[in-house]
């Protein structure tokens, strides 16, 4: 039996900071898409998909901005059909 090298030892803490910061990364997604705002009976979460059928977001794949400029626009088209009056 032979002992880890440093750089295996430093590859195992940053493998294990990643998993850690991949868990946390899943459970953000998930609390966003659950209060996002869409009603819940637009929300898909069967097989563990995290998608809105309302605002069309796919919360496990989009990317962070891609969440951002479709709520952009969403926010845009509400401001150009009410005349910059908002909700
Ligand atoms: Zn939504």
């Amino acid at each position: 039996m032979s002992y880890p090298t440093r750089t295996e030892l430093n590859n195992d803490v940053l493998r294990a900071r990643i998993s850690k910061l991949e868990e946390e990364r899943y459970r953000l997604r998930f609390l966003l898409w659950l209060r996002h705002g869409c009603e819940i009976t637009a929300l898909y979460g069967d097989d563990g998909e995290m998608s809105c059928g309302k605002c069309g977001i796919d919360f496990k794949r989009f990317t962070v901005e891609q969440i951002a400029n479709t709520w952009k626009a969403a926010a845009r088209r509400v401001l150009d059909e009410t005349g910059g009056e908002g909700c």
